[in-house]
């Protein structure tokens, strides 16, 4: 598991902005609780951190060592000042997931904001596409997203009150050659998301998709690897070539500058922002 760390003035950006918003001393999802799928990584774990730093109440969830989850869990919690939990199921399981919302539901007493993060990968020409691996894409990265939305939905609309926010991708706008299962299941959760947003928004809840650029996680590290191979390149030249080469602005898009935009999403002042698929991906689906 790789920590996610605030670069030094970021935290005090972000302490700044709830300040300056929601009044001294308060913070802009204090009282409310929230589930991050696939948060002991990379993306996942950064927005479960800027929630707990915006006062939320946090279900952890994903694969890792359980030390270093357990870790994770304690430092969360005793840096924020909020409850900290963690749910081991398995998004390719949905009974595992409707447990995983019931569960936070019981815990915290109501589920205020559901984070569909959890997502894999694998890079091969469609011929060759390993069918396992296309059903295991489907699953995570987007049934996933469908039966925790399913358990999610009844109690938000109950309470009037209630943030979705989806994990998508550039590549839910755009493809890329090789990516045939990550691509279809990046475009349909935006389709799901827009139909959830269209359905709910008279309850007072939103559902959004994030759609970044690369942003250098484990999960892209190890696409570095497949990319080369798939290519016949060198890894640097994946990075300049192929990673970054749509990406105007020539930097990998950051995992706080999207756990700042999530904590905004899931804010008060999202409640206008609905069915929006928001792209921070340095210009790349603008070319
Ligand atoms: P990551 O590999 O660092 O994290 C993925 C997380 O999902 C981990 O916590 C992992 O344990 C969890 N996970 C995987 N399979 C799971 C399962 N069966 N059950 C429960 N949890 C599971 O990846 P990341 O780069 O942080 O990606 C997070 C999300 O952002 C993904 O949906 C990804 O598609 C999306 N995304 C990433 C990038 C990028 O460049 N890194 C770009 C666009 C979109």
């Amino acid at each position: 598991m790789t920590p996610v760390t605030f670069a030094t003035g970021v935290t005090e950006m972000l302490d700044q902005t709830i300040t300056t918003r929601a009044g001294r001393g308060s913070r802009p999802l204090a009282g409310k609780s929230a589930i991050v799928t696939g948060s002991t990584s990379g993306i996942g774990l950064g927005i479960a951190r800027a929630f707990a730093a915006a006062g939320a109440d946090v279900v952890l969830n994903g694969l890792g060592a359980w030390q270093d989850i357990e870790r994770t869990r304690t430092d969360l919690a005793g840096e924020f000042g909020v409850a900290v939990r963690y749910s081991a199921a398995d998004m390719m399981k949905p009974r595992e997931i409707a447990g995983m919302v019931g569960d936070a539901e019981d815990n915290f007493g109501r589920l205020d904001i559901l984070v569909n993060n959890a997502g894999i990968q694998h890079v091969s020409p469609v011929e060759e596409f390993p069918i396992e691996k296309w059903d295991a894409i489907i699953a995570v990265n987007l049934s996933s997203a469908f039966h925790a939305v399913r358990a999610a939905v009844p109690g938000m609309k109950a309470r009037k009150w209630g943030r979705i926010i989806n994990l998508c991708s550039a590549h839910s706008l755009v493809a890329s050659p090789y990516k045939s299962a990550y691509v279809a299941a990046k475009h349909g959760l935006i389709g799901l998301s827009k139909t959830v947003a269209i359905e709910v928004a008279e309850f007072g809840v939103t559902c959004n998709t994030i759609c970044p650029g690369y942003v250098k996680t484990p999960l892209v590290d190890k696409q570095i690897t497949d990319q080369a191979k798939a290519h016949g390149i060198s890894e640097a030249d994946v990075v300049r070539d192929v990673m970054l080469v749509h990406q105007a602005r020539k930097e990998f898009v950051r995992v706080e500058e999207l756990a700042a935009l999530a904590v905004f999403l899931a804010s008060d002042a999202g409640a206008s922002m609905t069915a929006g698929a928001i792209a921070m991906d340095g210009g790349w689906t603008q070319h």
